[in-house]
């Protein structure tokens, strides 16, 4: 049997399972940062100022503080050193966006000190920049070349590199919320009522890396169960 039934065989529920995990995930901390993104922090400081704090306590100076467009579109660009807030966070004084900028900025110190899991995942980008453009031509040019074993199997190989990477991105984002909690708390920028609030926010958020994850994966079994053992 040929799995070309327009990639829509009884397998594809596992791709639809993994979309509705992804959805979830993020409704899940778009509610969850407009509920916290209510309440003002007592000591009034905005998500840009707290996020500028953390990096001059950290001695970092070489780091720009920068507002972009878009709703949580917040990162940090370890290439061109920014730290990008979005609309919705950087002027606001609100407890969600003041954790959102800390953990960017925690992102900021793990460039810094060179954090292992964070070099490691760096030097992925362009392993998963293939994996993710090639891998489905390549399956697709495997089977319309009368299935060609080696070219759907280097495909399907390819999209192992997305899954790794996600895999790699998980203790980078954990670790930057948990480091982004500890500073808010240890330096006095939020009060210790604030704090469960800012963690309920970053954990959503890390709740959609995880969420990729799963999603990814599902999609990658999905690949093998179609092409994996195919002895024909
Ligand atoms: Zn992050």
């Amino acid at each position: 049997m040929y799995p070309m039934m327009g990639f829509f065989d009884p397998t594809y529920i596992l791709v639809i399972i993994g979309i509705a995990i992804a959805g979830i995930a993020q409704m899940n901390v778009t509610n969850t940062f407009s509920k916290y993104d209510k309440v003002g922090s007592k000591n009034n400081i905005t998500a840009a100022d707290a996020a500028e704090k953390i990096m001059t306590n950290a001695g970092i100076n070489d780091i720009r503080v920068e507002h972009i467009a878009g709703h949580l579109t917040d990162n940090y660009n370890p290439g061109n050193k920014t730290l990008n807030l979005s609309d919705a966070s950087f002027q606001s004084t609100s407890v969600a966006a003041i954790g959102v900028a800390a953990h960017e900025a925690g992102h900021a110190i793990q460039d810094n000190k060179g954090y292992l899991p964070m070099r490691l995942r760096s030097a992925f980008v362009p392993l998963v920049n293939f994996g993710s453009t090639a891998s489905f031509p390549l399956i697709l040019l495997g089977m319309f070349l009368g299935m060609n074993r080696t070219l759907i199997q280097i495909g399907v190989y390819a999209f192992a590199l997305v899954v790794i990477f996600q895999i790699i991105t998980l203790p980078v984002e954990f670790n930057a919320s948990m480091r982004a909690v500890r500073i808010l708390s240890d330096s006095g920028m939020l009060r210790q009522e604030e704090i469960p609030a800012v963690k309920k926010v970053l954990t959503a958020a890390a709740l959609t890396y995880v969420a990729a994850v799963l999603s990814t994966a599902l999609q990658f079994l999905r690949l093998l169960i179609l092409f994996g053992n195919r002895r024909d």
